[in-house]
């Protein structure tokens, strides 16, 4: 067999794309055998890690990509940066733990929520996003053709569900019983991420039933970090700067909770 047919045969494509690069650069390096070997299968390695993590952005089905690097801690004090770099290093998520991120519109939950989800599509776990909105439009779906069991099991497979937008609309109460067979399902299996504009003591009314909230807030928060965002949109703050805006908006305040074991507030 040939060099390239050898490549193909053992689908090393990566190095195969990159073989006349890497032997050129080994070439005016004067790489040893060892070293040589070395690179060509750190090339094809690099490749594969690429494909991963470039499949795994395309079926979490993110809103768009955003980075921990790329949120400004300075303009949003109540995000604690500890914290966020505990979160980062994805203990949660080896442990099943849940992040619950509240506030009002425009300060960043849904960006934290994909940074993290990002951190840990690169360290090779599965994730999914969508919207509570979706979620529910996708269980009432299954039920009508007989396979809720079967999308309940397919959504209880990533390692992290981010559900963006818990509040924003009521559930009804079939609805709010839906959400909880999820909760359930993954209550000390895998993460959640969710986000929402409602604190706490509003999720009765968001589930329209009090004992079904405390029944979902008992599992979701029983291993979790909560991290409540008080401060300014930074939509409306881009806005102000453009020149569009030249009043200060008023902002609905989140009230504190304290039913759950870790959370991280801050004035700000
Ligand atoms: P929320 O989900 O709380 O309504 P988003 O996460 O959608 O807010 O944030 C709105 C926009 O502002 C997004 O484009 C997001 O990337 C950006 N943004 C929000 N907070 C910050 C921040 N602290 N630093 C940088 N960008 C931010
Ligand atoms: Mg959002």
């Amino acid at each position: 067999m040939t060099l390239e047919q050898l490549l193909q045969q053992l689908k090393f494509d990566h190095l195969a794309d990159q073989l006349e690069t890497v032997c050129e650069q080994a070439a005016s390096r004067e790489l040893d055998y060892r070293e040589f070997l070395s690179e060509a299968l750190q090339c094809e390695w690099a490749g594969r890690h690429r494909r991963g993590i470039d499949s795994r952005i395309k079926q979490a089905r993110l809103p768009w990509l955003k980075t921990l690097e790329q949120l400004d801690f300075d303009f949003q004090p109540s995000i604690d940066r500890k914290v966020v770099r505990q979160l980062s290093g994805l203990a949660f998520v080896e442990r099943a733990e849940n992040i619950v991120l509240l506030g009002p519109p425009g300060v960043g939950k849904t960006h934290l929520a994909v940074a993290l989800g990002m951190k840990a599509i690169e360290s090779g776990h599965r994730v999914l996003f969508m919207t509570v909105d979706q979620l529910m439009s996708r269980l009432r779906k299954a039920r009508e053709e007989n396979r809720l069991e079967r999308i309940l099991a397919q959504l209880s497979y990533p390692k992290v569900l981010i559900l963006d937008e818990i509040g924003y609309l009521p559930l009804s109460r079939d609805e709010a019983n839906l959400f909880f067979r999820l909760v359930s399902r993954r209550y000390e299996k895998a993460s959640l991420i969710l986000t929402s504009n409602k604190s706490f003591t509003d999720w009765g009314d968001v589930f329209g039933d009090p004992v079904l909230a405390t029944a979902i807030l008992d599992r979701l928060l029983h291993h979790s970090t909560t991290i409540n965002i008080k401060g300014e949109s930074y939509r409306l703050k881009e806005k102000r700067k453009a020149g569009l805006l030249n009043q200060r908006p008023q902002m609905e305040t989140q009230p504190t909770d304290d039913h759950h074991e870790e959370t991280a507030e801050a004035e700000s």
